[in-house]
């Protein structure tokens, strides 16, 4: 089963930019002619976010790289769902491997995130994916599968599915079509038969990891990948724009 839904392209800026390089990505973005037929967002530091509202196209929504659990209040350090939405967040990244990895975040706190987020109106790109020892071992199934069952959320309608294997994340060492193809299918048939055909068919699921605009159209072809997470390209304009074109 093929999905069914828009190509999503998602641009993570990750903890990257000054007023000026992120002034001059915007200029960038705005010339760049794109594809009508794609959702295309990205996601400025917290810092830049109001910047890139100001400033960006319309024709590009912002998410932000994180939220809180809940209302805000005493969080020292955190931002709200309510806060997000406030400046014109429409959607928020959860569950990205450096937050995994590095932060320690884990798969109940990156649930709870989620179902919050959801419940106040934020799309969320959802993040899973393995580490190279995991697929080495035979693991990557089982691990996309653990993350996946986290985000037991009431309502699939605005979660779109990043499968982001970590050992092609700012790697340089991108999943091969075939390999990327294997796991969405595999994603789409635990959809299936773990929440229903439709969510399963409606679903984008979009690939992260050493995406650029080299590789984009190859992995672009494949049935199960609706779109891209892109870290690295998504900070140079015209790159960015080709992987956006790339749909098929
Ligand atoms: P990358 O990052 O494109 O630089 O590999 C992808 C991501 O972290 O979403």
């Amino acid at each position: 089963m093929a999905g069914s839904g828009k190509f999503f392209v998602g641009g993570n800026w990750k903890c990257n930019g000054t007023k000026d390089s992120i002034s001059k990505l915007i200029t960038e973005l705005n010339s760049s002619t794109l594809e009508s037929d794609v959702d295309v967002v990205v996601a400025p530091p917290f810092v830049y976010i109001d910047q890139v509202k100001n400033s960006l196209t319309d024709r590009i929504e912002i998410a932000a790289q994180n939220s809180w659990t809940g209302k805000g209040g005493a969080f020292t350090g955190e931002i709200s769902v309510e806060q997000l939405k406030d400046i014109g967040c429409k959607w928020v990244v959860l569950g990205h491997s450096e937050r995994r990895h590095i932060i320690g975040e884990n798969d109940q706190f990156i649930g709870k995130k989620a179902a919050y987020a959801l419940s106040e109106g934020l799309g969320v790109i959802a993040c899973i994916g393995e580490l190279l020892e995991e697929r080495e071992a035979g693991k990557t199934f089982d691990v996309c599968f653990q993350q996946l069952k986290a985000y037991a959320v009431p309502s699939w309608d605005k979660i779109v599915i990043a499968y982001e294997p970590v050992w092609a994340i700012g790697t340089g060492k991108v999943a091969t079509p075939e390999q990327a193809q294997e796991v969405h299918v595999a994603i789409r048939d635990w959809l299936s038969k773990n929440v229903s055909a439709e969510v399963a068919s409606k679903t984008r699921i979009i690939y992260g990891g050493s995406v650029n605009g080299g590789n984009c159209a190859e992995l672009a072809k494949q049935e199960d990948i609706d779109g891209f997470l892109v870290g690295g390209a998504s900070l140079k304009g015209p790159e960015f724009a080709t992987i956006i074109n790339s749909v098929t």
